[in-house]
């Protein structure tokens, strides 16, 4: 690390070139990067829609501050501790999309709505709302919330129509709190990869949201903002026209994951921006080369990474540990040597991202910024 950021000193008014950086390096082509982050703003913007982007999949104050350029809101956090590094980085508009509930959480969220400009945070329990609501008036600060509404994977989220009036109420009451809307985050649904098939699902959970908002609306609780999608459904999310603002994150980058799904019913509207930088490290059999990233260099929950350039895109992928993978293909050992690069489409962006402390962003293959992954690891 320190020698790339070195390396990168040294950079300043000359040529730095790709294939120079250490590996595995956790690599960003910036072109690709704002022609994602402009085809959504552009998407959105077409319907009137609003962008509040999940920053849990890049947790970058850099990235962050490119989408709010393109027009996004604000952006989404996970947890208590990315929205407290981008606060710090100056990023306003931040609604926190996972339920918070250890105490020493519920009294940083207080702190930081103290000093945050437009933050929120979903609730999906009425105790919890009564708590923050004190903890925020040991603060003397005020917060806007968000109810969030399970889709039916009984993650987070009330689970009725009822028990959202009920949490509703509860809000009411409770001096410093401000009721804006709700979140419905259809987790599961986003990588179906057949869109006829991801539709019709997101149909269906589309009328059981619209019975919960008529529910809400009914008992004086219209909520100002509707938010959730996500890169697997934004498209169909958009047409159904029921969110009025949308909270896609993995768009920025893509993965395999999402390129194995057609996004639109007629293709994807985004590139990779993202690769793992790679290396071969040993070259000793005709039908295989080891490569220095393993586990640690990739996630693992995402199925296998696969060659973007550098290897025949035909290799097949196998993890050879937590250092090294290895790439099968014929005669893949005598077409590359020790030292050859490796660029890797990640098999699942966001928990690949937090692996790493530095984007290294390219222009073409030419270095022009290392960018923190600021908010790497800050999952309390
Ligand atoms: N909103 C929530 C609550 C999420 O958990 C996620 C990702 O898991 C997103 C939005 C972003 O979705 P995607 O990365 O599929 O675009
Ligand atoms: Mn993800």
């Amino acid at each position: 690390m320190s020698d790339d950021l070195t390396l990168h000193a040294h950079l300043v008014g000359r040529q730095g070139s790709r294939a120079d950086l250490n590996t595995p390096a956790l690599v960003l082509n910036v072109d690709a990067l704002d022609r994602n982050i402009s085809q959504m703003a552009g998407l959105v913007a077409e319907r009137g829609v609003r962008l509040r982007p999940h920053a849990k999949t890049h947790k970058s104050v850099d990235i962050a501050k490119r989408q709010i350029a393109a027009g996004a809101v604000g952006v989404c956090c996970a947890k208590i501790g990315e929205a407290e590094v981008l606060v710090d980085g100056a990023i306003a508009g931040i609604l926190i999309t996972s339920p918070i509930a250890a105490p020493r959480a519920i009294e940083r969220l207080a702190l930081l709505a103290k000093r945050a400009r437009g933050l929120m945070a979903v609730v999906d329990h009425p105790q919890v709302a009564r708590r923050i609501d004190a903890a925020l008036a040991a603060a003397d600060a005020r917060l806007d919330v968000i109810i969030d509404i399970d889709p039916g994977i009984a993650r987070t989220g009330v689970a009725s129509a009822e028990a959202a009036v009920a949490l509703a109420q509860a809000i009411a009451v409770a001096p410093r709190l401000r009721y804006q809307g709700v979140q419905f985050y259809c987790g599961s649904q986003q990588h179906i990869e057949d869109y006829a098939e991801r539709r019709s699902a997101i149909v269906e959970r589309t009328d059981y949201l619209n019975e919960v908002i008529a529910a809400l609306t009914a008992a004086g609780f219209a909520p100002s903002i509707v938010t959730g999608s996500g890169t697997g459904t934004h498209h169909i999310d958009l047409e159904l026209g029921t969110f009025t603002e949308l909270q896609a994150g993995s768009y920025v980058f893509m993965d395999k994951q999402y390129l194995d799904c057609d996004l639109t019913g007629g293709g994807v509207p985004f590139e990779v921006s993202l690769t793992v930088d790679a290396r071969v490290v040993s070259a000793n059999h005709s039908g295989l080369v080891t490569i220095d990233a393993g586990f640690k260099s990739l996630s693992t929950d995402g199925g296998v990474a696969v060659v973007q350039r550098g290897a025949p895109e035909t290799a097949f992928f196998a993890f050879m540990g937590d250092e090294h993978a290895a790439l099968i293909a014929p005669d893949i050992g005598t077409q590359l040597q020790p030292g050859d690069p490796v660029s890797l489409t990640v098999p699942h962006c966001d928990p690949t991202v937090n692996l790493y402390d530095h984007y290294h962003v390219v222009a073409d293959d030419t270095l022009v910024a290392i960018w923190p992954v600021s908010a790497r690891g800050r999952s309390r």
